[in-house]
C-alpha cells in the first residue's frame, strides 16, 4: 500500500492518498483546498484511479475541494449526522477565513450504521468519534495498523469543542472507546500536525488520559 500526506492551506489540514499497489486504484481522506491538484499528480505518480473521498468530518477546511471531486464523479463519503455542513458549508463562514468561497456538495454514500466499507480494494473499519463534530469519522485499516482520525486527536492534542455541535465530553468518551481501545501499535494519521501512535498518546496525550 502507498500512503502520501500533504498538509494545505490555509491552516494547515491534512489530506492523506492512499492507494492500492495491486488494483491500481485509489482513495484520499479529506479534501483541503489544493488537495483536488494534489490528488490528480499523484494518481498520475503511481498510475491509479481514483475511487472515493472519505471525509472525517463536515468542516471548512476538510472538504474545500470537495465540490470539484463531485464534477469529476468521485464518489464522495461521510456521515450524515454533517449533512448540513457537507451541502451548506457557507454556515461556516463566520469561523472560516475572510473571502474563501466555500461551496456545497452532495455526498454519494453515507457511513452511518455501517462498520466496514471497501474502497479501491481496501477494507476500511469505520468508528463514529464525536466531540469535535457530530458527524467525526474514524477510518481504520487494521491490515495496515493505521487510522485516519481527522480532528479527533492529534498529537499532544484534541479537537477543538467550542464550535457548533462540539462537545468535550461526548469527545473524551470517543477517545477513550474508539480510539485508546485501538492496538498500542496503531499509526494514527490526524487531520493537523504530525502523525502519532495509540500508546505515546494513552501515555502523554494532556487532554484525555485513561
Ligand atoms: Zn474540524
Ligand atoms: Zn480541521
Amino acid at each position: 500500500m502507498i500512503i502520501e500526506t500533504n498538509s494545505f492551506d490555509p491552516i494547515g489540514t491534512n489530506a492523506y492518498f492512499v492507494a492500492n499497489e495491486v488494483s491500481r486504484e485509489a482513495f484520499i481522506v479529506d479534501a483541503p483546498l489544493g488537495s483536488y491538484n494534489w490528488a490528480k499528480e499523484l494518481m498520475e505518480k503511481h498510475s491509479c484511479i481514483l475511487k472515493g473521498v472519505l471525509l472525517t468530518h463536515g468542516h471548512w477546511d476538510h472538504i474545500l475541494d470537495a465540490h470539484l471531486f463531485a464534477q469529476d464523479k468521485i464518489t464522495l463519503m461521510g456521515h450524515s449526522n454533517d449533512r448540513l455542513l457537507f451541502e451548506h458549508p457557507e454556515l461556516m463562514s463566520s469561523f472560516s477565513i475572510p473571502d474563501l468561497e466555500l461551496k456545497g456538495f452532495t455526498i454519494n454514500n453515507w457511513l452511518d450504521n455501517i462498520t466496514s466499507i471497501d474502497v479501491a480494494g481496501i477494507k476500511i473499519l469505520l468508528f463514529e468519534v464525536p466531540g469535535h463534530c457530530p458527524g467525526s469519522m474514524l477510518f481504520y485499516l487494521a491490515s495496515e495498523s493505521i487510522a485516519f482520525v481527522g480532528d479527533a486527536i492529534f498529537k499532544d492534542g484534541v479537537g477543538r469543542c467550542d464550535l457548533p455541535g462540539g462537545d468535550f465530553t461526548e469527545l473524551e468518551k470517543s477517545i477513550k472507546s474508539k480510539i485508546y481501545t485501538l492496538p498500542n501499535e496503531t499509526k494514527l494519521y490526524a487531520g493537523h500536525g504530525m502523525a502519532t501512535s495509540v500508546l505515546r498518546e494513552k501515555n502523554n496525550n494532556p487532554f484525555v488520559r485513561l
